[in-house]
């Protein structure tokens, strides 16, 4: 839409503007060049000249080539400042009338047919906003004949609804539909809500009125850069005030100083009229003026005589009443209390001339807010007429006179009911006089019944009643049946909205009671027939649980079970937040196949200190390698980007996992295709005792489910403490870790005299062990007879020796040829010396011996802890006795994957060396079963970049005779 200060201009504006000024330029062509000139230039100095026809059109033409433009500047100013927004508004008489003058078909799209405004409030006000807009509609109703309806089947409406330009509204009826109102949060006021109304009425703005020169000057300067276009006006032809006068105090016009260039302060359209330096005040935004009332009563063409009629009791009498009406008289009235209210009619006097179906003078009574609402009666002559009451809150009574009889006339009061019995399937109901506030000692008793069958549903749209603890002043009181004596299902006062009630039959009884004092504004509700799906026989089609709500109904499920996608049935459930020190998970429905499209996290806490381990008892999920598909993720942390231990899918049982810190994250994911058995796992958490303190150790710290040891150094032995370390009085270590250092007793003092030490050194399987001297002074002696150190390829004095050292020079590395080194010191009783210091170390490769016994091969010496490293050439050269072929069979391997395994690898031969048969270089997962060479000697090698490194390899060696080989592969 294009705007025009808060009037939106619809396509239709534009479009008739656009006719108007063509029949211009066919009849006026030369002044309406001058206009366009004087426009373009002197921007809004609108000189006498300038007046005719054509300056609407020029206006428009100003607004629609600048409308877009000036659109968001605009709808910031409104939403920023409402006091300028409130500011804007102004009546300008009707223009509408002289279009309808002269494009006649347009007159039933643009007025209200009847002066009824159907309505509809958008769902987004609260209930505080929705009673306001009721009642500026009431207002306007109670001043002219417009009739403002609750929406039903009428095809054209206004919405109540909230915009970017804030508060706006289209002027008349746009027809066609729905046509927005728009009160935005600044605007939300009475005053300017009625102003809206003005527009949707079919009012301009008042400023805007062709004659305005005449009573208001636009102080130009003042006026923000860009808003000019908000001051044009409008020329006569298009403009009939209907012979009202200028309004200053309409509510359709503008303040003194909307759209000032700066702040607030400047007057921008100032009266003309001073009377001792008092000009009449512009801009209210409070009530509709008298001749906002007078005019709009014109437009629409209500009777002279009559009104409407709003309070719960009042009287009303024809005209002249007792002393005779005069003839020819057309009265209305119309009384409107508050929905859910009943109206009571009683006639006290009746003096009508009476004619054969009161054909000349008579009184209608209808049932409803308009002319063509049902006829409760007409009536004539002096029989005064039973009381009327009415279905709802309105009553339409209509009087008219064509006679010279001269008689009393007639008077009535009425006085509106609160309460009843309402048969119907929906509809709403308020506290009398809601929303204004309710009546003191009032006491209204409804009765509700909707359709066998249902039960009766009552959601609250507002509620204020005066509040107590104990309800004892002003209440609502809600009972579950016809009666008062039924159930009672609350009572309720105070400013919170009741929960949504459901009756257990089709019947609701509820009672309103307002005490002597306090009166606020009430309630409203709805109420509606309402069906337990839950109790039909198919259990509202749910699998396991069903919910029945207000309205509507849902499925949910046992415990252990989640609602599945088709939110009907139910499926096992997985995951959570696990804070016990151990249990079991597993995949859902195990040991069923577990269901596709699904995703469990659990997240297991332990204590702070505590590490968690996940043991796999059983594992079957679709893949294997990549586990795209269906997988388990197990993570250190709670999140799904902390630490990946594995993902894992297939059927191979993952290793023990143990989280670094004290939480774990187990995420299980299926997709749409192949279920299988899934998982099934224990947890449990483990205090880390070493966590904290080292465990007490004085050395090392081991943690060990439940409890944890200190371990000590080579050369220390545990105190008794079990946490200190002592120096070893016995001399004997055993070596398993892969690096390390070694030492002659007290190092690096003296060694002692008659001391004897030894190094049993293990290395991994497959791995030589290697020992460099980094220093080295013993006792020299030709053959080493005193003081020695003595080092054996084996596990003991009984390998073969690999030297026996002394002296001061640093010896060659020693390495031995196996996977054990057995090293022996002595010192005798005389000469000490500083003695030596080592390291050990590992070396890949070597010669293995294979026999009927498997034997474990690793890629590297820290296999399971690290990852292979960069870098490696590794031989080992395996030997079989004559006459036996040896057999590989590999229980791990992760090597980097390339097509041609061109980066790390492994190869086979069979033979000595490289160029003897060779049987596979394999990379990635590896060979798909085990390798059988039938000569007695088999090589591998193993070959590793500097980049990506992996798990590694872990392989089982041993001599196998070739028919059995084959026996045992099948
Ligand atoms: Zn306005």
């Amino acid at each position: 839409a294009v705007f025009w200060g808060d009037i939106a201009l619809d396509e239709e504006d534009l479009r008739m503007f656009q006719i108007d000024r063509t029949i211009d330029l066919t009849q006026r062509a030369h002044t309406h060049s001058l206009h366009r000139q004087g426009h373009t230039s002197g921007g809004l100095e609108e000189h006498e000249a300038l007046k005719k026809r054509g300056s609407l059109y020029l206006l428009l033409e100003r607004i629609r080539r600048f409308g877009l433009d000036f659109l968001p500047k605009n709808t910031t100013k409104v939403a920023a400042s409402p006091k300028s927004q409130t500011g804007k508004l102004g009546k300008t008489g009707s223009v509408i009338k002289s279009r309808f003058t002269r494009a006649a078909t347009s007159r039933a799209e643009r007025i209200w047919p009847g002066g009824v405004i159907p309505y509809v409030i958008g769902g987004n006000f609260t209930g505080t906003q929705r009673a306001m807009f009721k009642q500026a509609m009431r207002h306007w109703e109670k001043q002219t004949c417009v009739t403002f309806i609750e929406k039903t089947d009428e095809e054209s409406y206004i919405v109540f609804t909230y915009r970017p330009c804030g508060c706006c509204s289209y002027v008349g009826r746009r027809g066609n539909g729905p046509q927005a109102i728009s009160i935005g949060k600044n605007c939300d006021k009475f005053g300017i809500v009625v102003h809206e109304l003005g527009h949707v009425i079919g009012f301009w703005h008042e400023h805007t009125r062709p004659d305005r020169d005449d009573h208001v000057t636009i102080i130009r300067d003042n006026i923000q850069p860009g808003q000019e276009y908000n001051f044009l006006k409008m020329e006569p032809g298009e403009v009939n005030s209907l012979g009202e006068p200028y309004d200053f105090d309409s509510i359709m016009h503008y303040a003194r100083n909307t759209f000032s260039r700066r702040g607030m302060f400047l007057d921008t359209i100032l009266p003309s009229r001073d009377e001792n330096g008092v000009r009449p005040a512009i801009g209210q935004r409070t009530r509709l003026s008298k001749g906002d009332i007078a005019q709009a009563r014109k437009l629409y063409r209500c009777p002279a005589c009559g009104e409407t009629l709003q309070d719960s009791t009042g009287n009303f009498s024809s005209p002249g009443y007792p002393n005779g009406y005069p003839s020819y008289t057309h009265c209305v009235w119309r009384i409107s209390v508050t929905p859910g209210e009943k109206i009571i009619l009683n006639f006290t006097t009746m003096d009508l001339y009476k004619s054969s179906l009161c054909w000349y003078d008579y009184i209608e009574v209808r049932d409803g807010y308009w002319r063509k609402a049902p006829l409760l009666g007409r009536f004539c002559g002096d029989k005064v007429p039973d009381v009327l009451i009415s279905t709802d809150s309105r009553m339409w009574i209509e009087f008219r006179s064509s006679s010279n009889w001269v008689g009393k006339g007639f008077a009535a009061i009425y006085e509106a009911i609160c309460g009843g019995e309402i048969t119907k399937d929906s509809g709403q109901i308020q506290s009398p006089n809601y929303p204004d506030d309710y009546r003191p000692s009032k006491e209204c008793v409804w009765r509700i019944a909707v359709s066998e069958g249902y039960n009766v549903g009552l959601s609250f749209q507002a509620f204020e009643i005066e509040r107590h603890d104990s309800c004892a002043y002003d209440y609502l009181e809600v009972r579950d049946g016809p009666l008062e004596t039924s159930p009672l299902i609350g009572r309720f006062c105070g400013y919170d909205k009741p929960e949504d009630v459901r009756s257990t039959s089709h019947t609701l009884w509820m009672k309103f009671v307002s005490d002597g004092t306090v009166n606020k504004a009430g309630f409203a509700a709805n109420f509606f027939k309402e069906e337990d799906e839950c109790a039909k026989p198919d259990n509202g089609g749910c699998e396991q649980r069903c919910v029945n709500t207000l309205g509507s109904f849902k499925c949910a499920c046992d415990p252990g079970y989640e609602l599945a996608p088709d939110k009907k049935s139910c499926e096992a459930a997985c995951g959570g937040l696990l804070s016990k020190l151990n249990g079991t998970i597993s995949t859902p429905g195990w040991p069923k196949e577990y269901p596709p499209n699904k995703n469990c996290v659990w997240q297991v806490v332990a204590p702070a200190q505590y590490r968690i381990s996940m043991q796999f008892e059983a594992f079957e999920l679709e893949g294997n390698e990549v586990c795209k598909y269906d997988y388990v993720e197990v993570r250190s942390g709670l999140s799904s980007d902390s630490k990946l231990h594995g993902k894992y899918c297939g059927t191979e049982v993952p290793e023990v996992i143990t989280s670094q810190y004290n939480n774990m994250r187990i995420e299980f994911k299926s997709d749409n295709t192949v279920s299988k058995k899934g998982f099934k796992a224990h947890f449990f958490s483990d205090k880390d005792e070493c966590s904290k303190d080292n465990g007490g150790c004085q050395h090392e710290c081991i943690n060990t489910v439940g409890s944890y040891v200190c371990q000590c150094r080579h050369g220390f032995v545990l105190h008794e403490n079990k946490h200190d370390c002592k120096e070893a009085a016995e001399c004997e270590h055993k070596i398993h870790s892969p690096t390390g250092t070694l030492s002659s007793p007290n190092w690096p003092d003296k060694y002692p005299s008659r001391k004897e030490c030894t190094w049993d050194i293990t290395a991994t399987p497959g791995h030589r062990v290697k020992i460099t001297f980094n220093e080295f002074e013993i006792e020299q002696h030709q053959e080493c007879a005193y003081d020695h150190l003595e080092a054996f390829d084996g596990d003991g004095d009984q390998a073969a020796i690999l030297g026996r050292l002394c002296g001061s020079k640093i010896p060659e590395q020693l390495i031995s040829t196996g996977n054990k080194m057995y090293l022996r010191f002595i010192s005798d009783a005389s000469v000490q010396r500083k003695g030596f210091q080592a390291t050990h170390s590992t070396e890949c490769g070597g010669r293995l011996k294979a026999e009927i016994r498997q034997k474990n091969l690793y890629s590297h010496s820290q296999f399971g802890d690290n990852n292979y490293p960069g870098h490696t050439e590794c031989e080992w050269l395996l030997s079989a006795e004559q006459g036996y072929g040896i057999e590989l069979s590999f229980i791990t391997f992760e090597v980097e994957e390339e097509a041609d395994c061109g980066y790390d690898y492994i190869e086979l031969y069979n033979g000595y060396e490289p160029n003897s048969h060779r049987l596979g270089r394999f990379c990635g997962s590896g060979p798909r079963e085990g390798i059988y060479s039938p000569g007695s000697v088999m090589l591998i090698r193993f070959h590793s970049d500097d980049t990506i490194s992996k798990k590694g390899f872990h392989l089982r060696y041993q001599s196998a005779k070739f028919q059995e080989s084959l026996h045992t592969r099948k």
